[in-house]
């Protein structure tokens, strides 16, 4: 894919007000308890199986964002798709969950992403807290898989001291989203305020610089745990599918953002894509295979848990949630 310096910014520019590296480095490690408070969401995690393997979904909060930022937009366009979704509508800005993955396919307990920083969104940063509650272990978690290196996937990476927050666990990474983010070429052609999104994410993925593994292409990378590329959003942003006993699911990362108009209008983008045409490129056959497959799908920004089939729907599609199922 061609980097332009013009894409890059088309990709930063909407990012809010960027952290600094010393606030995403305070996001980890800070257990809020949602359990016991008046007027909470029920705890945010949610169990499901593929084959034997468990996945269990971890919501680490939400954020909003504004319609501003939505390539394609028409108001009237959204209403009404939003109104199949039974969403209520904003013409201002739309509230997406942020969610991260934890698998266990029986030798390895694997996190997918790991949320996002308070200082990105006050509303973030919720992961650990949420992953206690579901009884696992900062210490339990043995690899780290990320589908990019957006500041709300990378934000539990490390402790306020800079250290691994996941002690025990090795990264194995994307070569394409390492390179690019650790491209000083990149770096210079970004505006210095948003440098630091850079400088973040090398600070937080330095600590796992000791045994990381970098991978290209399709690859079965864990018993049962192949990635996908899907570029566009990133320069190498990368789905994983979970395998087992015949059933799958893909790990799809940013390949949409909103629940209530992207299946609805897949030809919409948003302004943190780097690449909008790939992007768009990608989701559309994308969202053509897991509907002809019928394979389910788990997303960063889908509805909470993320979990659920894509459906074709006249020219377009729905989202479809999983059903519950006893684990
Ligand atoms: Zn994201």
């Amino acid at each position: 894919m061609k980097i332009t310096k013009r894409s890059l910014l088309k990709s930063l520019v909407a990012v809010p007000a960027l952290a600094a590296p010393a606030l995403v480095l305070a996001s980890a490690g800070k257990a809020i308890s949602q359990t016991a408070m008046p007027g909470a969401q029920a705890p945010g995690f949610y169990r499901h199986r593929v084959g034997d393997i468990e996945v269990t979904a971890l919501l680490d909060g939400f954020t909003d964002i504004p319609t501003s930022f939505i390539f394609g937009y028409d108001e009237a366009a959204a209403k009404e798709a939003t109104a199949k979704t039974y969403h209520p509508f904003s013409n201002e800005a739309i509230s997406i969950p942020v969610n991260a993955y934890v698998i266990k396919n029986g030798t390895d307990t694997i996190l997918i992403d790991t949320g996002g920083i308070t200082a990105f969104a006050p509303t973030l940063g919720k992961l650990t807290a949420n992953m206690e509650a579901a009884g696992i272990k900062p210490e339990d978690i043995t690899a780290i898989l990320l589908t990019h290196l957006h500041p709300d996937h990378i934000g539990a990476l490390v402790k306020e001291d800079g250290s691994k927050f996941f002690e025990n666990a090795t990264l194995t990474i994307s070569e394409d989203e390492y390179n690019f983010m650790h491209n000083d070429d990149v770096r210079a052609a970004t505006p210095e305020d948003f440098r630091p999104m850079i400088d973040a994410a090398r600070a937080v993925l330095a600590p796992y610089a000791d045994g990381q593994k970098m991978f290209t292409g399709e690859q079965e990378l864990f018993a049962g745990v192949t990635s996908l590329p899907l570029p566009g959003h990133t320069a190498g942003q990368m789905g994983y599918i979970v395998s087992s006993n015949g059933e799958s699911l893909l790990f799809w990362g940013d390949v949409l953002h909103f629940t209530t108009l992207q299946f609805e209008h897949p030809e919409w983008g948003i302004a943190f894509d780097l690449d909008v045409d790939l992007a768009r490129e990608t989701r559309l056959a994308l969202l053509e295979r897991v509907s002809t497959e019928r394979m389910p799908i788990a997303g960063a920004h889908v509805d909470f848990p993320g979990i659920g089939y894509v459906e074709k729907s006249g020219d377009a599609y729905r989202y479809v949630p999983t059903p519950w199922m006893p684990v």
